[in-house]
Order: structure tokens, then C-alpha cells, then sequence
């Protein structure tokens, strides 16, 4: 099925490997170096696993969750009806937040395709209009509002995706998801002289035009006045 599924497990096998001791725990903060999982921690991957099983397909059966074994993969991901995870974020402690701002994505999916397609079409016009006249001013310019567009119309369905959580009633586990990506990114910082580069003091990547800064997305979340 492509790049993205290679060592990666449905929850029933991920389940069957923890309780036959088939799998260890490795991952970059371990530099690499595999550990065994104690019998309590396996446990609670496990019931966080089936918790999380459950609350999916509470919500929505087309979606499917699936884990990553590799351990230079980290975080949450959807593609296309799959919610991918990372073992070592199971191995952590799993995140209801950052699951339904994924749930969101998928809820969302069909309106971002929809403005994308729109963008692009938009660009294409003006490109096309621009190489017509000769004009390098318009043919630049298409670009530019292509790619602004872009990270707008990213933005604002991150947001709408943060916001689903929300109405899940995950807004505190969110804002505790994001911090923990601010404190990861902070020790990432002191490695090398390019994460340094790419992460700012508060733990913000500074290149990352499809998201709002985490700092942004903390505050705006804290400062969201339920209803
Ligand atoms: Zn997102």
C-alpha cells in the first residue's frame, strides 16, 4: 500500500506483539538502543490501544488506526481514512487531543481538497495568463499567492481541527500535546546546529508555513471561550 504503511500495524497485531514480548522500545532519545517494556507500561499501551479503538470507532467506522514501528517516526498522521500513530508515542502515553484533531482532518477533508483545487486552479489561470503576456511579474506573483494561499487555507483547517477537538472535550489534552511538541523541540534545539536553526527559543518550528505555531495554537486554545 505505499512508504507509509512499511512497519506499520493494525492494533490487534501491536497487541499480540507487546504480550508475546516480540517488540522493544527504541526510539532517538534512546539514541537508538532497544529496551524491554515492563509488564505494567505494556498494560497500559494496551488498554490506552483499545481505548483508543474504541473512541475511533465510537466516532467513525471508516477510520482505521494503525502504529508505526519505526522510531524516527513520531507523532499523529492521517492518510487518507488512516490514523497513523508512532509506537513511541504509545509507548509515552497516547493523546485524545491530538486523535480528534486527526478525527477533524478526516471530518474535513473534502472542504480542504475543495479550496486546494480551487487554488489551484486559480494558480494555474494566472500562470497560464501570465506566460501568454510574457509578464515575469505575473508569473511570480501567481506563485507567491499560491503558495500564501496554500499555508492559509492549511492554517485555517488546522485550526478548525483543533477546534473539532474542542468539541470533543479534549482542549486540555490538546494544549498538553502541544506543549510536550514544544519541550521535544526545545531538547531537538540543543542537538545540532540546524535544529537550532529551525526551532525558535519558545520551541516553535520556524519553517513550518501549513501550521500555526504552537505557542499560537497553546494560546488561542487557552484563551477559547466555551460555550
Ligand atoms: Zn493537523
Amino acid at each position: 500500500m505505499g512508504s507509509v504503511f512499511t512497519h506499520t500495524h493494525r492494533p490487534k497485531k501491536v497487541i499480540e506483539d507487546l504480550k508475546e514480548n516480540r517488540i522493544k522500545f527504541s526510539s532517538p532519545e534512546t539514541d537508538g538502543n532497544s529496551t524491554e517494556i515492563d509488564q505494567k507500561k505494556k498494560e497500559k499501551m494496551i488498554k490506552e490501544l483499545n481505548e483508543f479503538q474504541d473512541l475511533i470507532s465510537k466516532e467513525n467506522k471508516n477510520i482505521k488506526l494503525w502504529v508505526n514501528y519505526n522510531p524516527e517516526i513520531g507523532d499523529y498522521f492521517l492518510y487518507n481514512n488512516n490514523i497513523l500513530i508512532s509506537f513511541s508515542e504509545l509507548y509515552f502515553g497516547l493523546n485524545k487531543g491530538a486523535l480528534f484533531h486527526e478525527i477533524g482532518h478526516y471530518h474535513y477533508l473534502k472542504q480542504e481538497l475543495f479550496f486546494i483545487g480551487l487554488n489551484l486552479i486559480g494558480y494555474i489561470t494566472f500562470l497560464g495568463w501570465g506566460i501568454y503576456r510574457k509578464s515575469v511579474k505575473t508569473v511570480g506573483a501567481s506563485g507567491l499567492i499560491f503558495f500564501s494561499s496554500l499555508s492559509l487555507i492549511s492554517r485555517y483547517f488546522e485550526k478548525q481541527c483543533d477546534l473539532y477537538a474542542v468539541k470533543k472535550g479534549y482542549k486540555q489534552d490538546l494544549i498538553d500535546h502541544f506543549e510536550k511538541s514544544k519541550t521535544e523541540n526545545k531538547k531537538m534545539k540543543t542537538k545540532s546546529w540546524l535544529f537550532n536553526l529551525l526551532i525558535s527559543k519558545n520551541g516553535d518550528d520556524r519553517l513550518n508555513y501549513s501550521h500555526p505555531a504552537l505557542t499560537t495554537r497553546i494560546k488561542y486554545l487557552e484563551e477559547l471561550n466555551e460555550d
